[in-house]
């Protein structure tokens, strides 16, 4: 699948529940309306439509939400994908998460073929990474870390910047990633759905961030490359790597290789634009998946060259109307 701009589309990220047992302020109001089950696609859809974008060229697949994990049943959507792995076709099978559920499905993850997964922390801090989350609990979490390192899942932990609540810990959770030997990647907040707080409060550009990590450690620029947005930095003194996803301070669509498929089959080609593409219907229009190709080489067409997030006083309302957790982050 090639772009309008030329950009080959190898890299599906899918949102299999808009449902979280967080509300991360940043994220979700605290009062979500979440979509009725009928809404959604089925485990058997899913996998459909995954197999079809891998048929279509899709190398890198990643389960996303919501909360990934919270899906009923999620194991067997992974284990049928994973035969893909098995044949080649697909390169890396993946998850983000926000760590919860690990200690439960580390083991059976590990064994169906990913390798790798990211888990998002922004604080090390119990009490904080309580008001954060709103209903998480860190002991869970680091239970889940430990499980998937047992397992001998590579572990990425994703850290959003936040002014005035992580930004004086990010040092210390450098240290402590990559003492773990986990990476670290640090993300920008974007604005993405209507939320209680203000995202001008919120956000703390990644630049001014490196500037000050550059105070205390030595970062070295790696051609490091994982599929994502991330650009990546050696950390001399750690020995750890340093993931940047700076989508206000350095916009990266250049180089954007992805698009996103919803729990209800709509598919977006950029995370920060409006338009999308409904699957479900050529989905369950026909058993063969000749619409269906049809309806994602239209799509594909018309992936944007880019967002244009905005993140100031002058400019109240977020870029797009859903949250992170529709179209998966
Ligand atoms: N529940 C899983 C998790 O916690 O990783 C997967 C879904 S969550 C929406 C994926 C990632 O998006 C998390 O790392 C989260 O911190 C990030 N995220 C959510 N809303 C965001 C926003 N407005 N700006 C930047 N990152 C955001």
């Amino acid at each position: 699948m090639i772009d309008p701009f030329g950009r080959h589309v190898t890299y599906l990220r899918v949102s299999v529940t808009d449902r979280c047992d967080f509300r991360c302020v940043y994220c979700m109001s605290e009062h979500m309306t979440f979509l009725p089950k009928a809404e959604l696609l089925t485990l058997e859809e899913l996998d459909r439509l995954c197999s079809a974008f891998v048929d279509r060229g899709v190398k890198k697949l990643r389960i996303t939400g919501g909360e990934p994990l919270v899906r009923k049943n999620i194991m067997w959507l992974l284990r049928q994908l994973s035969r893909h792995l098995g044949t080649g076709a697909l390169d890396e099978l993946t998850l983000t998460t926000n760590g919860s559920q690990l200690a439960r499905y580390a083991d059976e993850l590990a064994a169906i073929g990913v390798k790798r997964i990211n888990v998002s922390i922004d604080t090390l801090d119990p009490e904080k990474f309580r008001k954060i989350t709103r209903w998480g609990d860190f002991a869970k979490v680091e239970a889940g870390l430990k499980a998937a390192q047992k397992a001998g899942l590579a572990i990425k932990i994703n850290a959003v910047a936040l002014k005035g609540v992580n930004e004086d810990e990010i040092a210390d959770m450098l240290t402590w990633a990559h003492g773990q030997g986990m990476d670290l990647t640090l993300i920008e907040t974007m604005p993405l759905g209507e939320i209680e707080d203000d995202r001008t409060d919120q956000y703390l550009p990644l630049s001014i961030v490196r500037a000050r990590l550059m105070d205390r450690f030595t970062l070295q620029d790696i051609p490091y490359k994982t599929g994502g947005p991330a650009r990546y930095v050696q950390v001399k003194e750690t020995g750890g790597r340093l993931g940047f996803i700076t989508p206000l301070t350095h916009n990266f669509c250049e180089s954007c290789n992805r698009v996103r498929l919803t729990c209800t089959g709509t598919l977006y080609m950029c995370l920060g634009q409006e338009d999308a593409a409904d699957l479900r219907a050529p989905l369950r229009a026909n058993v063969s998946d000749d619409a269906l190709h049809a309806a994602i080489t239209e799509a594909i067409s018309r992936k944007p060259k880019g967002h244009d997030f905005v993140i100031d006083r002058r400019s109240a309302r977020p870029a797009v109307g859903r949250h992170m957790s529709v179209t998966g982050g």
